[in-house]
């Protein structure tokens, strides 16, 4: 058979490339000049400590790893898997979060697993925002609601957090015409980046709010499990109500120090997981079986590492409250995540405390202003290295002056 060939000319040499223009919609990449600080310090030979990142230093405890082990032997496991995640999976996922909240789940109807918590929170966007709608989310907060929002046309209302309100947005203060056009609301607690948390109470008022604006309530959970002193996460499914207008964002990244392993799964009102899963279904094709299996182990057999973890990280937590107030910053002793969220000290931004701690002590951590406007003032410490490394930074920052 022959070919044809056509001619066409002198061709360019290369297509000319636009992306969508939704990426236009991002924010500029904050981080990307802090990047190129760290690494010409490090360059001068300074061994940088980081406290910037929100992934646990702590390793997936071994009886998990032991049962992707074995599961990853099972061909049935090679396959590809069901959308909504095994049987199993649900049926655990609905025994933890009955054990632990307190709230009955259907396996069937009202969970579904994830691909990590970060997937769904921007596939729920897809599922529920039209263009023009409106979103509210919590400012600072975890960038993923506002991509989520904006990348399907929505339109971002920012709340603040402010200190003086415990770090929860003020319901009262949103404008009844944003309340009109409100689709969903975006909740984290215990919250990144600020570490505050709530009690139930809270979820009350934003259920009663939600309820009252036909918005429907998006909780991220990322941090139910790493808490201290005795405090209890609640779960806003629990509340009268919650159920009518609530979903849930479980992920089993920080609970047992799993961030790598891709795992998660969203429960609560039917409806909404329905639309999630018709999403999900024409994104993704679900969670390495392997991993569902690790995930059943840890849900059902994790309790008492948890504690163990978190007795970890509630004495680092000590040792850098202590810390940074002794060196003059204020901030709040967490109950919740492993982060502390300290007010810069006078004469600073985020960015520009962030930049002298990082030339001045080879110290990494994070600006609040990364998290959104209404993260300005402050600075987020991560708790996620050994104690050896943090009393060498307590040493770092004792030696300078603010
Ligand atoms: C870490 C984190 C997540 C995402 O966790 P996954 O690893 O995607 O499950 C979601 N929300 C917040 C606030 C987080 O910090």
């Amino acid at each position: 058979m022959l070919f044809k060939v056509h001619s066409f000319g002198a061709l360019p040499d290369s297509v000319q490339i636009k992306p969508a223009t939704r990426l236009s919609l991002l924010p500029p990449y904050l981080f990307a000049e802090l990047d190129r600080l760290k690494r010409e310090v490090i360059k001068t030979g300074v061994d940088v400590i980081s406290l910037g990142i929100g992934d646990p230093d702590l390793p997936t405890p071994q009886f998990i790893i032991d049962s992707l082990k074995t599961a990853a032997e099972k061909p049935p496991n090679h396959r590809y898997p069901d959308y909504e995640g095994l049987e199993r999976f649900r049926q655990s996922a609905c025994a933890w979060y009955l054990r632990r909240f307190g709230v009955k789940l259907d396996p069937v109807r009202e969970v579904f697993a994830l691909i990590g918590s970060k997937e769904g929170i921007a596939n729920f966007a897809t599922a529920v925002v039209d263009p023009g709608d409106v979103v509210l989310i919590s400012d600072p907060g975890y960038p993923v609601y506002f991509s989520g929002c904006v990348f399907n046309g929505g339109e971002p209302y920012s709340m603040p957090l402010r200190r003086e309100n415990g770090f929860t947005p003020d319901f009262g203060s949103i404008p009844a015409e944003v309340a009109r056009r409100a689709k969903v609301m975006w909740l984290n607690y215990p919250n990144n980046p600020t570490a505050a948390t709530v009690d139930r109470s809270f979820f009350e008022a934003a259920v009663a709010w939600c309820l009252k604006h036909n918005v429907i309530l998006a909780h991220d959970v990322a941090y139910s499990e790493i808490a201290y002193d005795g405090y209890r996460a609640p779960s806003v499914l629990a509340v009268p109500g919650g159920m009518d207008c609530a979903i849930e964002f479980h992920s089993l990244s920080k609970t047992y120090s799993m961030t790598g392993w891709r795992v998660g799964f969203a429960v609560g009102n039917a409806e909404l997981i329905k639309a999630l899963s018709l999403v999900k279904t024409n994104m993704d094709s679900g969670v390495f079986q392997a991993v569902q299996e690790a995930a059943i182990t840890a849900m059902d057999q994790g309790d008492e590492v948890i504690r163990e973890y978190c007795a970890i990280y509630q004495r680092r937590r000590d040792l850098m409250v202590e810390l940074l107030r002794d060196i003059g910053l204020s901030c709040e002793t967490p109950r919740a995540t492993f982060y502390v969220w300290a007010q810069v000290p006078k004469g600073y931004t985020s960015v520009s405390f962030t930049e002298r701690v990082l030339k001045e002590a080879g110290v990494a951590i994070t600006p609040g202003s990364g998290f959104g406007k209404g993260g300005e003032g402050f600075v987020r410490f991560s708790l996620t290295v050994g104690h050896e490394r943090l009393n060498e930074v307590a040493n770092r920052l004792k030696a300078m002056r603010f």
